[in-house]
Parts: structure tokens; C-alpha cells; sequence
């Protein structure tokens, strides 16, 4: 996928976004949406999307929408530290394929990281289970 195509309506964010497949949702407003990633790279991994849907990725954000989009990935980012107490947190977005981007509709990645705790891969680990990974919703939801 080069970085400049047409928006896909059927990527798989905006069949969470229209609500056809599930998340494991940590937050939601009129602006963005936050869910845990199913293959996460370090527990707590979490995605922040915005709502509009027809923005591949952070060049196609219209920039007078950026600051409340970012808004939100730092009130996630936020929680994400206070419910997990990680030692550093990974705040990241991948434009493109070449550059690591896989899904495209415009995402941040927040990942907790701990001393020692070595990074799991981009998009290739394992799958998380909804058992495993809503409790660690939880912990961030408790934090918003
Ligand atoms: P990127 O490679 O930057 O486009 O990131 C896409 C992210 O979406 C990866 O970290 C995937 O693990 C994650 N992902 C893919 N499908 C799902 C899904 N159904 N629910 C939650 N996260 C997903």
C-alpha cells in the first residue's frame, strides 16, 4: 500500500468503528475511539483511532481536527501510565507499508514498556485473548 491511495470503507477499523466486528474498548467519544491491540507488543497495548473515517493515515488528517485527535491519544496515553505503571510508554504511528503501517485508517499506538521487558513484534505476535486483555482495559478505564 503506497501512502497515496483511497480511503478503503472495509479496512478493519472501520468495521469496529460501524460496530461489525468487536474491540475491547477502553474509550470512546464524538472524536476518537480506543481499544486494546489483539496482538499486542507488551501488555497494555492500546490503539487510539480517530472517528473520522476516510483518514489513512497522519498526512491525510485534516490538521484542524489533529490537535482534538491528539488531545485524545494523550488522555489515553495518560491513563494507559496511570492504570499500568509501566517504566516508559512508546507513543507511535506508521505511515505506509514500507514504514510498518498494516492497517490503514490512521492510528496511534500506545505501549507500555518495563526495564527488561523485551518489545514484541510490529503486528506479528501472538493473539491476545478478550479473557486476557479486559482486565487490562479495566485498569485504564479506571484511570479516564
Ligand atoms: P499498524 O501496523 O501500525 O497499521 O498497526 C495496526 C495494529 O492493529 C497492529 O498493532 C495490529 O496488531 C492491530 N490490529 C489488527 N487487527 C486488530 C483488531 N481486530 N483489533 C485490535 N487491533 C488489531
Amino acid at each position: 500500500m503506497t501512502l497515496h491511495a483511497d480511503y478503503d470503507p472495509d479496512n478493519i477499523f472501520a468495521k469496529i468503528l460501524r460496530g461489525e466486528i468487536p474491540c475491547i474498548k477502553v474509550y470512546e467519544d464524538d472524536v476518537a475511539l480506543s481499544f486494546m491491540d489483539v496482538f499486542p507488543q507488551s501488555e497494555g497495548h492500546t490503539l487510539v483511532i480517530p472517528k473520522r473515517a476516510n483518514a489513512r493515515n497522519f498526512l491525510d488528517m485534516p490538521g484542524n481536527e489533529l490537535g482534538s485527535y491528539m488531545q485524545r491519544v494523550q488522555k489515553i496515553a495518560r491513563a494507559v501510565e496511570a492504570g499500568l505503571q509501566p517504566d516508559g510508554l512508546v507513543v507511535t504511528q506508521f505511515n505506509g507499508a514500507p514504514a510498518g503501517q498494516t492497517v490503514f485508517h490512521l492510528h496511534f499506538h500506545i505501549i507500555p514498556r518495563w526495564e527488561g521487558e523485551a518489545l514484541g513484534r510490529h503486528a506479528g505476535g501472538g493473539m491476545a485473548s478478550a479473557e486476557t486483555l479486559e482486565p487490562v482495559a479495566a485498569r485504564i478505564r479506571a484511570k479516564l
